[in-house]
């Protein structure tokens, strides 16, 4: 069994929409008790209070505030759990040394929803394409939701539901458990790929194939900075501030769309076409640092850094790598992740192996021991490919194949690179 999400945009009408924003208000109203409950207790007398103690007072609370009772008691005892995950993540980073924020209060129009950690409570029903009805609750008084979305799995169990607000909008999510036969994805070639991701071109092949870069929040930006420009001439908290402010969110979360949108159709369309995937073990955290330097020793061209900065986070490589990570596996297609410090892609000629260095600015592979000469990008691609078909190479990531779908072992052994690289 695979577990799987599946997202529902829900389309209350105003009673309902009500219903859940008072809902909302009183799961947040228990998260903040619960947490003043763990600060005085500990200030006063110095317990720690776990959350086995605040899950067995729940039902003294529906006692004197009888309008907990239809949130239903596992949504409830999940806001608690809630709570005692962050602390518990809390102590955890306290421990390892690092200086977390203490877990803070909510506020309610800002709280994102609740959970339903199993099925009692609630029921999706599906209609057609993409309709479907949302049961909260039950008996007459339940709700029924309009709601919109649709998944690709024939089989499954559901097994909890999330209800969050964004922007004024409400969705529905969904934790299915799906069997793995039903997870499996068809696969139409059996090519072997090489990928460099890059912020010029998006993704480029080893055959020189490219993906073009879609750039969604520089397409934006003139946009993005005219709304908040807009937005710093209000007075902060007034209802033109508030309304420019729900532009804003708006458009981010436009961008946001456009580019999971984007990355889940790249990454389908490669792992349909594709045997071997290969590509390097990205650290975009490590790509995107500032450039800001300290106070005595204040770095150079900032700004500049500061908008790459902004292109590789745009670019997402680590949402595509974990986009590419589950659906290989799904597809039964081997995904090769080359270790950069050890093979530098970028560096090395796949023709000869040798290291040839060269800056970031240099688009172009020139050997100068071989005289091979290819685009840079191309090049890599190459050398990540050649990695991957060389047996004991890569950073694991090597998801097992499915078993009804397990190809025959290609016994590939490579003699000098040469070879390869020209078999390619
Ligand atoms: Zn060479």
């Amino acid at each position: 069994m695979q577990r799987r999400k599946a997202t529902f945009k829900l389309y209350p009408n105003a009673v309902q929409q009500q219903t859940l924003e008072e809902w909302t208000r009183l799961h947040c109203e228990l998260y903040n008790a619960a947490l003043q409950e763990r600060i005085e207790a500990y200030r006063k007398v110095g317990i720690s209070i776990s959350y086995y103690d605040q899950q067995n007072a729940l039902p003294e609370i529906k006692v004197h505030r009888p309008e907990f009772i239809e949130l239903g008691s596992h949504a409830l005892q999940q806001t608690l759990r809630r709570l005692d995950l962050s602390f518990q993540a809390f102590f955890r980073r306290v421990k390892a040394g690092q200086t977390p924020g203490f877990p803070r209060f909510k506020s309610s129009t800002r709280f994102s929803g609740f959970c339903y950690p199993d099925l009692a409570g609630w029921k999706l029903f599906q209609q057609g394409e993409r309709g479907a009805t949302l049961r909260i609750g039950s008996g007459k008084d339940a709700m029924m939701i309009r709601a919109r979305g649709k998944h690709r799995f024939a089989e499954f169990k559901p097994n909890d539901l999330t209800i969050t607000r964004r922007n004024g909008q409400w969705f529905a999510s969904v934790t299915l458990r799906v069997p793995e036969t039903s997870c499996a994805r068809e696969r139409v070639d059996q090519q072997q790929r090489g990928i460099d991701f890059g912020v010029n071109d998006w993704a480029t092949f080893d055959n020189g194939e490219t993906i073009e870069n879609p750039r969604f929040v520089r397409n934006e930006l003139p946009r993005l900075a005219q709304l908040q420009r807009q937005r710093d001439r209000k007075k902060k908290g007034s209802c033109r501030y508030r309304r420019l402010s729900k532009q804003i969110g708006k458009l981010h979360e436009r961008i946001g769309n456009l580019r999971r949108d984007f990355l889940h159709k790249e990454t389908t369309r490669i792992v349909q076409t594709c045997a071997v995937i290969a590509t390097e073990a990205l650290q975009p955290k490590n790509m995107s640092r500032s450039a800001k330097g300290t106070l005595e020793k204040p770095g150079k061209r900032i700004k500049q850094k500061a908008g790459l900065n902004r292109e590789i986070l745009s670019a997402s490589f680590g949402m595509a790598h974990q986009m590419l990570a589950y659906k290989a596996e799904e597809a039964g297609t081997r995904l090769h992740l080359a270790n950069t410090h050890q093979l530098k892609p970028s560096q090395r000629c796949c023709v000869c192996w040798e290291i040839v260095p060269k800056t970031l600015s240099q688009r172009m592979h020139q050997c100068s021991h071989c005289g091979h000469s290819m685009q840079r990008d191309q090049n890599s691609a190459a050398v990540v490919l050649i990695d991957a078909c060389t047996p004991g190479t890569g950073v694991a990531a090597r998801p097992k194949p499915l078993a009804r779908q397990r190809a025959k072992p290609r016994s590939k052994t490579r003699e000098t690179p040469t070879t390869i690289a020209q078999a390619i």
